[in-house]
């Protein structure tokens, strides 16, 4: 027993939880840097006060309906790790008290629509494809359901893009330098599939062969975010049969996807998978980290007109994973690209995983707050290494009508390659 916590009761997780609760020395300095301390003002809306909560809950000495509220309406964004100068590892405080917290809160009957609806949906691409089309026909009806459902509503482009199955092998072009699996993701794969195009290209063309195996399935990232430890270690023991391990890296173009696969070992703590959830998290490389690493073949050609693009920090690669240069340099690698850095650049969008669909408010007021950061800056584009990012800030310029495109790193990338 540590803290008060009950570590058997809370099985291998509880050590890892006590361990956390018990580094925090309630200093505060987390506190400026919390979207939604600042967005809300109340210290149970803080880093600080959450593991308050957390801690009671976990005691005993306070209701979970009481306080899971509190912890519904933190972001994961870890933006408090970034600031904690005692080290402490708040993701392997939240996550496993989100999957602790759903075997014990039902919820009201919307929020258990909505988690099952996550469920069934977003792990499967063909199933959310035919929901994502379901969802435009119902979009001018937005306004007669609920919040919650309307801002799913919102958040779906106007037109869905073609789907176009990827190669399971894409051949290095020029020297092979290296071997790579893609994971290509789940929601992405629907909503943007041009980033795994344009991921598998940028790769060839830097003498990069990749596998993309058609077995694959979502990482299970998602469900981890939403406390359905189950699912996500169902999905991530899937994905350890389908991904080869003789490749150098298996690569990822998602932040969200990235940051849920460093969260293996602990999600897989004192099962008899943990040590292949270990080798399989540590071969994961973002794809940007894994460009800078092995070093561009040359520099890629000037886009056709002069760019000046605004990079935003996804909380899932900057304070979740410490990436924060790898982007930078590959964009600076553009001759005629002026890279742009925003204001409270590294501060959250509102995106962050499903959040902008539990709890609309918060992430509207975060996702108007960057907007008008970008729009101040005006710059030609904005750039971002996370899926959910990108949907979000879009639809944000377009509620204002601005035509600004929004692109993944490697989008632009590609896009100076391809005019070359
Ligand atoms: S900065 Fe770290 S130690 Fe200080 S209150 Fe926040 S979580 Fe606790
Ligand atoms: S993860 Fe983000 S929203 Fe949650 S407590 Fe930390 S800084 Fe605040």
């Amino acid at each position: 027993m540590q803290h008060g916590i009950d570590a058997e009761r809370y099985g291998p997780q509880g050590d890892a939880m006590a361990r956390q609760v018990k580094t925090c020395v309630h200093c505060g300095f987390c506190l400026p840097v919390c979207p939604t301390y600042k967005d809300l003002g109340q210290e149970m809306d803080s880093p600080r006060g959450r593991i308050l909560l957390m801690k009671e809950m976990l005691e005993g000495s306070l209701e979970m309906e009481e306080g899971l509220p509190y912890v519904d309406k933190c972001l994961g964004c870890m933006a408090c790790v970034t600031a904690c100068p005692s080290g402490v590892e708040y993701g392997e405080l939240l996550t496993p008290f989100r999957a602790l917290a759903r075997d014990r809160v039902k919820g009201t009957l919307l929020d258990r629509l909505t988690r099952l609806s996550f469920r069934l949906l977003l792990p499967f691409p063909r199933r959310f494809r035919a929901a994502a089309y379901l969802g435009r026909l119902a979009r001018p009806f937005a306004g007669m359901l609920p919040d919650r459902m309307a801002s799913m509503l919102e958040l779906l482009p106007r037109t869905l893009p073609a789907s176009r199955p990827l190669p399971s092998v894409y051949p290095a072009q020029g020297r092979h330098r290296a071997r790579v699996a893609l994971l290509s993701g789940c929601v992405q794969q629907v909503l943007s599939p041009a980033i795994n195009w344009a991921t598998l290209r940028i790769l060839a063309r830097n003498g990069v062969e990749v596998m993309v195996p058609a077995s694959q399935g979502c990482c299970g990232a998602l469900s981890l975010h939403n406390g359905d430890a189950d699912q996500a270690r169902r999905l991530a023991a899937h994905n350890f049969e389908a991904l080869p391990t003789d490749v150098d890296a298996i690569i990822t173009n998602a932040a969200g996807c990235g940051s849920g696969i460093k969260e293996y070992p602990l999600l897989f703590r004192d099962d008899s998978l943990e040590e292949e959830a270990r080798r399989f998290s540590a071969r994961v490389r973002d794809v940007s980290v894994f460009l800078d690493e092995l070093g561009l073949e040359r520099d890629p050609p000037p886009l056709p007109a002069a760019m000046k693009v605004a990079y935003h920090d996804a909380c899932h690669l900057a304070h979740a994973q410490g990436i924060r240069s790898a982007p930078r340099k590959l964009l600076k690698r553009i001759p005629n690209l002026t890279l742009m850095e925003l204001m409270d650049g590294e501060t959250c969008c509102g995106s962050a995983g499903t959040y902008n669909l539990e709890q609309p408010e918060i992430a509207n007021r975060l996702g108007a707050n960057k907007t008008d950061v970008i729009e101040r800056l005006q710059p030609d584009a904005v750039a971002a290494g996370n899926v959910g990012c990108l949907m979000q800030i879009e639809s944000h310029l377009k509620r204002r009508n601005s035509p600004l495109p929004v692109l993944h790193t490697v989008e632009l990338l590609d896009r100076a390659y391809e005019s070359g």
